[in-house]
């Protein structure tokens, strides 16, 4: 049975609203009563962290300075992922049709990601989508886990997945190096997507099989490759 192994948030969910929450909440917090400060609108900001800006650089360009930014960058990597934000994430309008096709003409789906468990399940139920990712079928960082980096933690992950389910013919789908370099580990081929938290240049550097723009361009070109195999075989 053919198989998608789908990172979760870029490819499904878009974070980019919980990422601005986030991001106004830290400044607000971190910036000096009366010190003047330089909200960036939302779409400022999503380009710098699509072009994989660093925080502090962020956090200065916003007008805190460097001693601030670093506090600034500790309180958001602590915050973003915390469940009172995640209430922002919005789901991908294509993801939900793509999900269907791919599962109506036999593709079985696995989502991997470095949300916890309860982040995970909270937002499958959210979202309607349960139904798609058999609970054996979800890679996820256990509720506790001390996570490292997330190019180490996917990695991992996939290499528990690679050896877990039966060898058949896979795509890895996500929207950061780490997808890419996960996928890569296994030799298995990467679809990187731009609905995400990275540009253009930042996937290419990291050299995937395929940039595209979503879930649903990536789900044309995988049942496409599925006939192909099928008709050589
Ligand atoms: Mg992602």
């Amino acid at each position: 049975m053919p198989r998608l192994i789908t990172d979760f948030d870029g490819p499904i969910v878009d974070v980019s609203e919980r990422y601005y929450q986030v991001y106004q909440y830290c400044l607000t917090t971190i910036s000096r009563p009366g010190q003047a400060i330089n909200l960036l609108p939302k779409s400022k900001f999503w380009s710098l962290k699509r072009s994989r800006i660093p925080e502090t650089q962020i956090g200065i360009y916003s007008g805190l300075d460097e001693s601030q930014a670093k506090d600034f960058a500790h309180l958001r990597r602590v915050t973003v992922h915390t469940m009172p934000y995640f209430k922002h994430d919005l789901i991908i309008p294509c993801a939900l049709s793509a999900l269907q096709k791919l599962q109506s003409r036999g593709v079985e789906l696995v989502v991997m990601t470095m949300r916890r468990t309860r982040e995970l399940d909270f937002a499958l139920s959210n979202y309607g989508l349960d139904g798609f990712f058999r609970p054996e079928r979800r890679y996820c960082l256990t509720n506790d886990y001390l996570k490292t980096q997330d190019i180490e933690d996917k990695t991992l992950l996939m290499q528990k997945a690679v050896q877990e389910l039966p060898p058949d013919q896979t795509w890895m789908l996500g929207d950061t190096e780490a997808d890419i370099i996960a996928a890569q580990s296994q030799n298995l081929p990467a679809i990187a997507v731009l609905s995400g938290i990275r540009d253009q240049a930042q996937l290419s550097a990291y050299h995937p099989d395929y940039i595209l723009d979503d879930i649903a361009a990536a789900t044309d070109l995988i049942l496409e490759q599925i006939l192909m195999s099928s008709a050589s075989a």
